[in-house]
């Protein structure tokens, strides 16, 4: 590894210690990471906390009166308040467990449109989201006979703002986005966004994925109305994640999903519901991941948002200047805001088989459409190579993938 490295601001020979998965080998080869945006490794302290959940608290939550249970419903709770705290919601029941952030925008789209979207409605979403940012929005439309409408972006994966203003309109009824694009990494104006849509009464929902873990969020800050995240990506574990709502909107909704936990009463006859955030957790949660993503919240708390997001930058721009060197490449997604994330394609190759060269010599890159696939038929491409970055990666690394992307051009000539 470079010695440069003890001169950057974080200590990364340190860092890197913490995720025992990075001094592993792919292929015979040092493992390089680069495929963040789809999952983070995790560090010891989370590793740790999943093995401490089964062999000291492993018990249900919010059921019994023994010791075990209570225990594991104060470190569930423990974690809620954590992660209210991290993204500054005004009360820890504005916040709910979910799967990840494809659950929490599902429920908001199932939620929100049985009740409040009708026939001529619309939903605005954006050019650069994620399937699980539209195809929720598009059954929910398709149900009761609303549209999809879409703010277009330029050539550079920036938002047209000037035809988003051109979009609203009365019989808009939600507008959901996501803050940083997870194909481009553009982040996209968000307060602006939400500025123009509460001047009409209009609430928003941003997809937060590849936000929460780069960027400083305080959800009050924002004003935003539903916020969704994922704790995989945000170094915990899979299977959890957040929805924030602002109490108002989450107090008029009905639940999602009828089952245990979620209940005041059930007879025959009728069912209550159990306040907020219960009646949005039914069943079961995923509890060991629940209370191990608040060890992810330390973790990051503990290296500081700022100097992740520092050298997050850092990496973005020493990894577009190199790239940039190589003849026959091309980025897709030059927004002058971006977050983590360069992708790009080569003249007459495919994106996989460039991929597969580089597996080969131990680099993971994300290959294909990144699940954004009207993104990529605007770009007129099947997909592109994508290398997103997390803090724990270094220049050393980016060299690696320079020299990969060279070698694979090589064989594939
Ligand atoms: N939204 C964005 C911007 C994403 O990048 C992703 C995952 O890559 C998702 C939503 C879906 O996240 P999950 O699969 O964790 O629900």
């Amino acid at each position: 590894m470079s010695t440069s490295l003890v001169m950057e601001e974080l200590d990364l020979i340190k860092i890197r210690k913490d995720f025992p998965i990075l001094s592993t080998t792919v292929n015979g080869k040092p493992l390089v990471y680069l495929d963040n945006a789809a999952t983070s490794q995790k560090p010891w302290p989370v590793i740790r906390a999943i093995e401490s959940y089964y062999t000291s608290l492993n018990s249900n939550v919010h059921r019994g009166v023994h010791y075990l249970s209570q225990k594991a419903t104060d470190a569930y709770e423990q974690s809620r308040r954590k992660l209210a705290t991290y993204i500054n919601a005004a009360f820890e029941h504005e916040v709910i467990f979910t799967k990840g952030t494809t659950d929490g925008i599902n429920l908001v789209a199932s939620c929100f449109g049985k009740q409040f979207i009708g026939k001529g409605d619309e939903v605005i979403i954006s050019y650069l989201e994620h399937h699980s940012n539209i195809v929720p929005w598009q059954m929910i439309c398709e149900e009761k006979g609303a549209s999809l409408k879409v703010i277009p972006i330029n050539e550079k994966g920036e938002l047209i703002m000037s035809a988003f203003d051109k979009l609203l309109n009365s019989r808009v009824k939600i507008i959901a986005c996501s803050y940083v694009s997870n194909s481009l990494g553009t982040i996209n104006p968000v307060r602006e966004i939400i500025g123009k849509a509460h001047a009409l009464g209009i609430p928003v929902l941003l997809d937060a994925a590849q936000a929460v873990q780069h960027l400083e969020l305080d959800v009050q800050e924002l004003d935003v109305d539903f916020l969704a995240f994922s704790g995989h990506k945000m170094y915990g574990p899979t299977g959890i994640g957040i929805l924030y709502g602002k109490e108002s909107w989450l107090n008029k909704l009905q639940p999602y999903q009828g089952g245990g936990d979620m209940i005041k009463t059930v007879t025959f006859e009728k069912t209550t519901y159990n306040e907020l955030p219960f009646k949005f957790e039914a069943g079961t949660p995923n509890i060991e991941a629940a209370i191990c993503l608040g060890n992810a919240v330390d973790y990051i708390n503990s290296i500081g948002l700022d100097k992740i997001a520092r050298q997050e930058e850092e990496l973005v721009e020493y990894a577009t200047a190199q790239l940039s060197l190589i003849t026959g490449l091309r980025f897709i997604g030059t927004a002058e805001n971006k977050a983590s994330v360069v992708s790009f394609v080569i003249e007459g190759q495919h994106p996989y088989d460039v991929g597969f060269i580089l597996d080969k010599m131990g680099i993971a890159v994300r290959t294909g459409h990144h699940c954004t696939e009207p993104l990529m038929n605007f770009f007129g491409i099947p997909g592109t190579i994508r290398a997103s970055f997390a803090f724990y990666n270094t220049k050393a690394e980016v060299d690696i993938l320079v020299e990969g992307v060279k070698k694979a051009i090589t064989m594939l000539a």
